[in-house]
């Protein structure tokens, strides 16, 4: 049986978004408390009873959610356009390579938006999240 872990991780800090409209409300410099959620799939090991420790989520990823907290989002390297789709997809890239059976990366901007990115290549379609597509290759049911 294969089970999600999630991690969540707060940072606040600001942005602008230079390719909106002019005049846009997200074009003005502005702030948000970010909230991030590190997702990872496995396996609980036999022994342990866990997919793994909460801790080691929080080892990979917290370096780089500090390295966005109180900052001037544009002004980081690889984030000049920093929407929530590159923010997410910036901690992907940093976090995978520490932290096997990564599932996905969720960035929520406000209390009412969230975008969620599950990796290169990964496709979501009408019908179902990749996660559940995923499922259904295998044989299981979502
Ligand atoms: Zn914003």
């Amino acid at each position: 049986m294969e089970f999600e872990l999630v991690k969540r991780f707060r940072f606040e800090a600001a942005h602008l978004l230079p390719h909106f409209p002019e005049g846009h409300k997200c074009r003005r410099l502005h702030g948000h408390s970010f909230v991030v959620e590190i997702r990872v799939c496995g396996e609980a090991d036999a022994h342990t009873g866990c997919v793994m420790d909460y801790g080691d989520i929080k080892a990979a990823a917290q370096p780089f959610v500090d390295s966005l907290d109180h900052r001037y989002l544009n002004e980081i390297d690889g984030l000049d356009n920093p929407t929530s789709e590159q923010i997410a997809a910036w901690i992907w890239d940093r976090v995978a390579p520490k932290l096997p059976g990564l599932a996905a990366v969720a960035v929520d901007e406000t209390c009412t938006t969230r975008c969620i990115y599950r990796g290169p290549g990964r496709t979501i379609d009408a019908e179902g999240t990749a996660d559940d597509r995923a499922t259904r290759a295998r044989g299981g049911s979502a």
